[in-house]
């Protein structure tokens, strides 16, 4: 491939973000709300409209909505239409089964059609959609289906009503359970989706829905402890539409794949919503993680954005593989990564990797979609979040119990803190009202993590406010040191967690695993805490080293340290539910 194909595609696109400073000055989340439609006379603004019908409506009519690439690579086209007319099928199914605004509908699938059809019927029939992770064993699935007061799982018979089956006698409200490969309905509650998916027109009018109805469900990754539910309402919308513009920087026509379960926000806010309402083609692979299958499906369907998460990162790093050269990329544009810190390192190895922009970007579960991030048209740092999306306040913040101020000054450590009433901001969490108002000081919303702000406006991840390790009178964030670990050529990964020290508070101690060919052994284990203290420091330096084949991680990918101070301390390993098991 020649250089200069990529230089012809990079150009081609204009960013649609050219001045990120006139652009917060101009910014109006009206002029937002302007460029979506909004239901049919004045009817309030629904999601599941701005995604498929009012394409369906017009030009992207037999536009490729959704590619459904297949275990077995084949794949399967759904157009604008197809969406918007079986997605009428599956609200009018939930009419017919007495579903009525603001109850739930979950689904337990893997990534497959019904999964995206029944999101955007439910959004249609104004219930609430959440999604399932499919490899939560039963209790997870159980605790979420209670908390979630599920009115109406879509499954499988084959592979996941099993989960559900032993459970239903804790699950009154629980009325109907779809499964999608059942050709006969099994009993009064358990019934054929296909069957009643025959039945159902393909005509469905959106009923009216105020933007802040509640639309989305979403559980938290629980790296700090349980999971919690949170509520998202319609007018999220306005932020999956205006970051698909402005980080995704999505043109028309463009292919674009989100490798992110619906199960997580990611996968739904950027692996559903966003691409459909800025009308490209959205990417569904259906089978997990696989360096050579995603190489190829980054060729063969010539993705144009690809966005992915730094446990990615972290496997390809590990591989031999040249993809530019073993793989035509030509039609990469740009390459995004959300849910964990992307270290400096791995941002310097995507861009010579793939040979396109490596945008970080910052969001969680409670914000609903992109809150700071890195643009295509802005220098980037490596090792940054980037800069707050236009339309965001985000400031660093000191917060204790009876103290909250704001720090004007760069550079210095704090609460990463968002100024309340972004159109994607969660409504509350689930049963756990007062849990969410402690939440808010004032006007902000504190983020739970800790970050700093350096003098051009860029922000820095330090870590989860929890897993802050405070050694020597010093408060040190994980992200900094696995930073440094990272930089040492033996290491592929690295997890950093405070031990309880009786002279110096807590010690720092590094759990590696190292890249393949090098010998775990005391040498390696100096060489590595000396490289730790030239870059860091002897006071912020790991003390202990322990080398470890692999690092707890939840499900979405993100290692779980209070797991391994759990196991370190021998304490409680508390909810283990989004637990990845090897
Ligand atoms: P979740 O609750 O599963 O949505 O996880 C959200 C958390 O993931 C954030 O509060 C951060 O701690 C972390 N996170 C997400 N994106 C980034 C990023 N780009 N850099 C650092 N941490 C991130």
């Amino acid at each position: 491939m020649l250089m200069s194909e990529v230089n012809h595609q990079t150009i081609v696109t204009v960013p649609h973000l050219k001045d990120y400073d006139s652009l917060q000055d101009s910014f109006s989340w009206k002029k937002v709300h302007e460029k979506l439609e909004g239901l049919p006379d004045g009817q309030g603004m629904n999601i599941a409209h701005e995604a498929v019908d009012r394409h369906a409506a017009g030009a992207l009519k037999n536009h490729v909505a959704i590619r459904w690439v297949m275990k077995n690579r084949s794949t399967k086209d759904f157009t604008y239409n197809d969406l918007h007319r079986s997605s009428n099928q599956f609200a009018n199914v939930l009419t017919m089964l007495g579903v009525t605004k603001g109850e739930t509908v979950f689904t337990l699938l893997n990534r497959v059609p019904e999964l995206y059809i029944a999101a955007l019927g439910t959004l249609k029939k104004t219930a609430i959609f959440c999604p399932l992770f499919s490899v939560f064993g039963p209790e997870p699935v159980y605790q979420r289906l209670s908390r979630g007061e599920a009115k109406v799982v879509v499954t499988t018979l084959d592979q996941f009503y099993k989960k559900i089956k032993p459970q239903l006698d804790r699950l009154p409200k629980l009325q109907k359970i779809l499964l999608t490969d059942a050709e006969a309905h099994i009993n009064d509650h358990v019934l054929s989706l296909p069957y009643l998916m025959l039945k159902a027109s393909s005509g469905f009018t959106i009923p009216p829905t105020n933007e802040d109805d509640p639309a989305l469900l979403h559980f938290t990754s629980g790296t700090t402890g349980m999971p919690k539910g949170a509520l998202h309402v319609h007018k999220a919308v306005l932020i999956h539409f205006i970051t698909g513009q402005l980080v995704l920087d999505f043109h028309p026509d463009d292919i674009y794949w989100c490798t992110a379960d619906p199960g997580w926000v990611t996968g739904t806010s950027y692996g559903i919503i966003a691409p459909l309402v800025n009308g490209v083609t959205n990417i569904v692979d259906e089978e997990e993680f696989d360096a050579a299958r995603w190489y190829s499906i980054l060729e063969e369907h010539k993705v144009n954005v690809w966005y992915t998460a730094p446990t990615a990162f972290r496997r390809l790093m590990r591989m031999n593989i040249k993809p530019r050269k073993q793989y035509n990329l030509e039609h990469l544009r740009l390459v995004l990564s959300v849910g964990e810190p992307l270290h400096a390192e791995a941002v310097r190895w995507g861009e010579e990797t793939f040979e396109v922009p490596v945008l970080d970007n910052w969001w969680q579960t409670e914000t609903g979609g992109i809150m700071i991030s890195n643009y295509r048209n802005m220098p980037v740092k490596p090792g940054s979040m980037g800069k707050p999306l236009p339309g965001i306040e985000a400031a660093i913040a000191e917060v204790t119990d009876d103290k909250f101020r704001i720090i004007d000054k760069p550079g210095k450590d704090g609460h990463l803190v968002l100024k309340k009433g972004w159109p994607s901001m969660f409504k509350t969490y689930l049963h756990e009202e007062e849990r969410y108002n402690k939440c808010f000081r004032g006007e902000w919303y504190v983020t739970g993590d800790l970050a700093n702000r350096d003098k051009d406006g860029y922000y820095w991840f330090v870590g989860r406010a929890d897993d802050i390790i405070k050694t020597s009178g010093h408060m040190v964030g994980p992200f900094e040191v696995e930073s440094a670990l990272m930089e040492h050529p033996a290491i592929a990964e690295a997890a950093v967690i405070g031990k309880p020290d009786p002279t110096i508070g807590e010690m720092v101690k590094a759990f590696v695993v190292l890249k393949p060919k090098n010998k775990a052994d005391d040498n390696l284990r100096l060489d590595i805490i000396a490289h730790a203290r030239k870059k860091l420091g002897a006071a912020v330096a790991p003390k202990e080293i322990a080398f470890t084949d692999h690092l707890p991680k939840t499900r979405s990918g993100k290692i779980l340290r209070r797991l391994l101070k759990a196991r370190e301390l021998g304490l409680p390993e508390g909810d283990l539910s989004t637990l990845e098991r090897p």
